[in-house]
C-alpha cells in the first residue's frame, strides 16, 4: 500500500501537480476500482476526509493533468475514473438504453465512422466516445411503459454499493 502511495505521489509530481494528500487519496480512489465515479460518490467514499469544494478542484485538476478522464454516461453527471480505464472503454461501442438507462459496454461490436474534412478534428481522428442508444433487450419486451429494472453486465452494476 505504501509503495502504491509513492508511485501515486511520484505520478502526480511528474505531472508538476502539487503533491496533496486530498489529490492522493482521490487518485487512490479511483485507481482501485473499475467503476467511474461521479463528484458526489467521491465525496462520499473519502468520508471525512475532505470536503465538497476541494474534491471537486482535485477531481478537475487531475483531468487537467490527464490523470483522470472524465465522462457524461447521458444523464447530465460528469463521472471520474482513471485514463488507463477511459481508454480500454473508448476502445468499444456502449449501448444507452432510453428507457431504464442501462450503459453497457458492447466489446463484440464495431461502429465504422467514415468522415469527411469538414467533420470535427476529434470524429477525423477517432477520438470520440461511440454511444448507441434505443431500447435494451429487457425493456423492449417489457410491457409498454414500464421499464425493466436495470440488468445484466453494466457500469451500473459496476459501482460500489
Ligand atoms: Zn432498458
Ligand atoms: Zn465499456
Amino acid at each position: 500500500m505504501l509503495s502504491n502511495e509513492h508511485a501515486l505521489s511520484e505520478r502526480l509530481r511528474a505531472t508538476g501537480l502539487k503533491v496533496t494528500p486530498g489529490r492522493v487519496a482521490v487518485m487512490k480512489l479511483l485507481g482501485g476500482t473499475a467503476a467511474a465515479l461521479s463528484h458526489a460518490e467521491v465525496v462520499e467514499a473519502l468520508g471525512g476526509l475532505a470536503d465538497r469544494a476541494s474534491v471537486f478542484r482535485n477531481l478537475n485538476d487531475l483531468v487537467r493533468v490527464g490523470l483522470l478522464a472524465r465522462h457524461d454516461a447521458g444523464d447530465r453527471i460528469w463521472r471520474f475514473r482513471s485514463t488507463e480505464e477511459a481508454a480500454e472503454h473508448r476502445a468499444h461501442p456502449h449501448f444507452l438504453c432510453d428507457d431504464c438507462g442501462t450503459l453497457r459496454c458492447l466489446p463484440d461490436v464495431e461502429v465504422v465512422v467514415r468522415s469527411l474534412d469538414s467533420a470535427p478534428k476529434a470524429v477525423r481522428e477517432a477520438r470520440v466516445d461511440i454511444r448507441l442508444s434505443g431500447r435494451c433487450d429487457g425493456c423492449a419486451s417489457a410491457i409498454p411503459g414500464q421499464a425493466a429494472a436495470p440488468h445484466g453486465h453494466t457500469h451500473r452494476s459496476e459501482r460500489p454499493l
